[in-house]
């Protein structure tokens, strides 16, 4: 159908699939979302209104709209054990405009990890919402270990007395102490606010500490490591309920995209199965060859190594900036993301990190021995990136390897 209505667009679909298909994907945010969940996503509930909240809605006509909806919201609340869920939430930067919205003030101090040591653009950057509105104060890894010292941590909260502290990062490659921050946060009466965008997947597989016994709010991307639609959620304990519903609704959207979440019911469904499990514990262990192949090969991490679905390399002995290894590696075929590191002396737009992730690699099937031969392949581009005869080559590895382990069927 949409071949006819706009071909353009429609040819233009076709080749993004195929180049998705043809290409290695190491973006650490991204995944390739099943069948499943992109037919409720491109569903016919997009064409509803559903204001409001299952039971509670603004207009008429909502009775299959309020079962999917609820049925996502008990199946969040099962999936990752907590009291209470919100499914409208449109991306994960609104999910923490939300958060923010329900428990802060304009101009409240909070704490949130340094960008460019991790965090993301809405804990704190002076270019973002978090940043203009809010007092943000940024804490950052050690210098010697590149992980969090939860005794600075603790040290600045004493000191700033934030309202709320942020933890869950962007590109933090280790396991968090959630149980640290919530004495930290005790201690100085503060929110605790856990964003685990990135780590949602690895959270619902069992395979990385939850936080929910511990955060005041968790808010979190649907389409990482948790492989669901481009959406999010907040979940929080009963007790902070309506807080969070007030500020989703009425206080900064209106009308819930339902069609998107039916597909994050779809996702948790998909979630909850013991493959998922394996499927989460297969990404680490293929994060863990990937880490330990770049490290034989001279490349160096931050933090030595990675204990989640991410690594960050450190390439400045590597006498290549992370946006020129970018480019390189995606000239093959490689498709990755330039990073900062921590103390990065370099800028946002140019970096001497590149992050890489196995979370959509790992669900087109790819196990151990293929993470030795893509770390190969990675080093050689880093090695010799203006070598087109190497990228030549690369390349031709890629697109065998791409046959080998395909995606939404030949
Ligand atoms: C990806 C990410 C977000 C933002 O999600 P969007 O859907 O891109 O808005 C927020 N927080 C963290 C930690 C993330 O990694």
């Amino acid at each position: 159908m949409l071949e006819k209505t706009d071909s353009v667009i429609a040819g233009l679909i076709e080749k993004e699939l195929e180049y998705q298909k043809s290409t290695i994907r190491l973006i650490a945010s991204e995944n390739y979302a099943s069948k499943a969940v992109m037919e409720a996503t491109g569903s016919i509930l997009t064409n509803k209104y559903a204001e409001g909240y299952p039971t509670k809605r603004y207009y008429a006509g909502n009775r299959y709209v309020d079962e999917i909806e609820i049925l996502a919201i008990e199946r969040a609340k099962k999936l990752f054990g907590v009291g209470h869920a919100n499914m409208q939430p449109h991306a994960g930067a609104s999910a923490n405009i939300a958060a923010f919205y329900a428990f802060l003030e304009i101009g409240d101090r909070f704490m949130g990890l340094d960008l460019a040591h991790g965090g993301h653009l809405t804990h704190g950057s002076p270019v973002n919402f978090s940043g203009k509105w809010f007092k943000a104060f940024s804490y950052g890894v050690s210098r010697e270990t590149e992980v969090l010292d939860y005794d600075e941590i603790r040290k600045m909260a004493l000191q700033e007395k934030p309202k709320m502290i942020i933890c869950g990062y962007t590109a933090y490659p280790m396991v968090i102490d959630f149980r640290a921050f919530r004495e930290i946060c005790d201690e100085v009466g503060a929110i605790m606010m856990a964003d685990i965008s990135h780590i949602a997947g690895l959270i619902a597989g069992n395979v990385y500490p939850s936080p929910a016994k511990y955060a005041d709010v968790i808010t979190s991307t649907t389409h990482k490591t948790l492989r669901g639609p481009r959406s999010a959620m907040i979940l929080c304990p009963e007790e902070n309920a309506k807080a969070i519903d007030k500020a989703v609704f009425p206080g900064l959207q209106g009308g819930p995209l339902e069609h998107s979440i039916a597909a994050k019911a779809v996702c948790f469904h998909e979630a909850m199965q013991p493959e998922f499990g394996e499927y989460a514990s297969q990404v680490i262990k293929n994060a863990k060859v990937l880490a330990d192949e770049l490290v034989a090969s001279g490349l160096r991490l931050v933090g030595g190594k990675t204990e989640t679905h991410l690594i960050l390399l450190d390439l400045t002995k590597k006498n290549i900036t992370g946006k020129d290894a970018q480019i390189a590696l995606e000239e093959a075929g490689i498709i990755t993301n330039r990073n900062t590191i921590p103390f990065d002396t370099r800028s946002p737009f140019i970096t001497s990190g590149l992050r890489i992730g196995t979370a959509a690699m790992t669900t087109r099937g790819m196990k151990e021995t293929d993470m030795k031969e893509l770390a190969a392949m990675i080093v050689k581009i880093i090695e010799n990136p203006a070598d087109s005869a190497v990228k030549e080559r690369v390349s031709e590895e890629v697109k065998e390897i791409c046959r080998k382990f395909p995606i939404y069927g030949e």
